[in-house]
C-alpha cells in the first residue's frame, strides 16, 4: 500500500513577521512618504486612522 498521490505543493503561508506595510484600515500598502503613524500603527492618513479607531460594529444608539 503506497499513498501516492502527487497533490501539488501548495504554497502555504509562511509567518510573515515583517514591518506593517499595509494600512489597517483600508489594508492597502502605505507609502513611506505618506504614512499616519497612530498608536502604534501605520495608516495612510488621518481618515484611515480614525476609519481603523472607531470600530465599525459599534454605532452610537
Ligand atoms: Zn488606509
Amino acid at each position: 500500500m503506497s499513498a501516492e498521490t502527487a497533490k501539488p505543493q501548495a504554497p502555504e503561508a509562511k509567518p510573515v513577521e515583517e514591518k506593517q506595510t499595509n494600512c489597517p484600515a483600508c489594508n492597502k500598502p502605505i507609502k513611506k512618504l505618506k504614512r499616519y503613524y497612530r498608536n502604534g500603527k501605520f495608516y495612510c492618513n488621518k481618515r484611515c486612522w480614525a476609519k481603523a479607531t472607531k470600530k465599525p460594529k459599534e454605532e452610537k444608539a
